[in-house]
């Protein structure tokens, strides 16, 4: 079987060999498209392939058409809204995302972002502390969870809101669990979002809730842009000279923002929440080994297209 993985933004080199490792010694082959810039170059990889490895490649319903031998696309990491679901299920692909695998990364990177907004973005000048200061996990996942764990050894105390996690499993973390998004806001120096980007979370986050949030708070978003109403955004650091906006996915007015809101808002480059050496290995190597054992066994743990 033919094995793609088609990265616009390539694995570390040291995750490609492993993934070549997993798939030729399970007797497939492996064909490596990186770096393409032009959507033909997929569609032509894809044509022959049984299996997709991609990571924030987007599989539209034109690339599903196009690969006509494929039983399997495995994400590389943890959102798949690069992925349509619907298309694939209509051709009967299982889609996978490989949870868990590089939620560390991304927490580490939230918390970093916090320190470095609090030191004036490392400018002289009076900065504040971690400790003691209260965090909201908006969203109890693999990621949060990190960042609740984190934030703990940094003295600080963690709250979180998820509807969907058992409030005791919550607590058994050392972790508030509050009932309603209001509560969380009201009650955050630091809000760090882990929601996914749904049809119930894209533009869930505006005047609402971060106008709730107390003086002098931080809204870290390590999760997607799509969830930030950006128009709201602007409106409330109008409102708001005090809050803060730091995030690893620039949002459409990221330079309106960086302009009018000069120290109070960071963007990252480019999303770097799971580039490191460590997150690309893991996601890549769990990819692989999922698609093998779904070729060898049917074997459909993350499957996301149920
Ligand atoms: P996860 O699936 O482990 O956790 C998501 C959590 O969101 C779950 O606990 C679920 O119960 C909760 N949830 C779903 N809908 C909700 C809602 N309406 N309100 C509150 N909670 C809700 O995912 P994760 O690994 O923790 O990642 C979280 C998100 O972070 C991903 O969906 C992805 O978009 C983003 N992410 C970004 C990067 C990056 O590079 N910056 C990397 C990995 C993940």
């Amino acid at each position: 079987m033919k094995v793609l993985v088609a990265t616009e933004k390539p694995f570390a080199k040291a995750a490609v060999e492993g993934i070549r490792d997993i798939v030729e010694n399970a007797g497939h082959k492996l064909a490596l498209l990186e770096k393409y810039s032009d959507k033909q170059e997929l569609l032509d990889a894809v044509a022959d392939s049984d299996a997709l490895i991609v990571r924030s490649d987007k599989v539209t319903a034109e690339v599903v058409e196009a690969a006509k031998n494929l039983k399997i696309v495995v994400r590389a990491g943890a959102g798949y809204d690069n992925l349509d679901l619907v298309a694939c299920s209509s051709k009967g692909i299982v889609a996978m995302n490989t949870p868990g695998q590089n939620s560390n990364a991304v927490a580490e990177l939230a918390i970093g972002m916090m320190i470095y907004i609090s030191r004036n973005s490392f400018t002289p000048g009076t900065g504040g502390e971690l400790k003691g200061k209260t965090i909201g996990i908006h969203a109890y996942g693999n990621v949060g969870r990190i960042v609740a764990e984190l934030a703990k050894g940094f003295g600080m105390n963690v709250i979180a809101f998820d509807p969907f996690v058992d409030p005791e499993k919550i607590k058994a973390d050392g972790v508030k669990p509050v009932k309603t998004l209001e509560e969380l806001y009201e009650n955050s120096n630091f809000l760090s979002l882990h929601i996914p980007a749904t049809a119930e979370t894209k533009k869930s986050v505006g005047t609402l809730l971060m106008s709730k949030m107390p003086k002098g708070a931080c809204l870290v978003n390590t999760a997607r842009k799509e969830v930030i109403n950006e128009e709201e955004l602007v409106t409330v650091l109008e409102q708001r000279p005090d809050l803060k906006y730091v995030t690893d996915i620039a949002a459409d007015n990221q330079t309106l923002l960086n302009e009018k809101f000069a120290g109070r808002v960071f963007a990252t480059a480019k999303k770097m929440g799971a580039e490191t050496a460590e997150a690309n290995i893991n996601a890549g190597l769990a990819a692989a080994n999922q698609i093998i054992k779904f070729l060898a066994t049917g074997d459909r743990t993350f499957q996301v297209n149920k």
